[in-house]
């Protein structure tokens, strides 16, 4: 946990999100400023800032939030859909907490 992190907050429930899947290592929730039909983030309960911190032994939450993905597809109907991670500012990473995107084709 890290307080001054929005998605550890969202993960602790101090800042409210309509959590459409949760599990011990992951959460899934509407993003809130979606950029598709269906804009669903995917983030582990640890608080990973990005890729690039990744230790060994994390690939049981880097799995999961795989998992994660196809079954909020799966949930919002959705038989296509992207997976988008960004890692680093120049690539537009904005929240420093690892999260996957999934959203809709359109
Ligand atoms: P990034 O650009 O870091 O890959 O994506 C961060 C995403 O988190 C953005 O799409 C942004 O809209 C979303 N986001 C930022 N703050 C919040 C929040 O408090 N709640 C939710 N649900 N999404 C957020
Ligand atoms: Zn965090």
């Amino acid at each position: 946990m890290d307080k001054d992190c929005v998605f550890c907050k969202i993960s602790a429930k101090e800042i409210p999100a309509k959590i459409e899947y949760e599990d011990e290592y992951c959460l899934s929730f509407p993003d809130i400023n979606p950029r598709a039909k269906t804009h669903l983030l995917v983030i582990p309960k640890k608080h990973i800032p990005t890729i690039n911190d990744l230790e060994d032994g994390d690939e049981k939450i880097t799995g999961r939030m795989l998992t994660v993905a196809k079954k909020v597809a799966a949930k919002f109907n959705m038989p296509s859909y992207r997976l988008l991670i960004s890692v680093g500012k120049e690539a537009g990473q904005e929240v420093f907490h690892l999260h996957l995107h999934v959203m809709s084709p359109h």
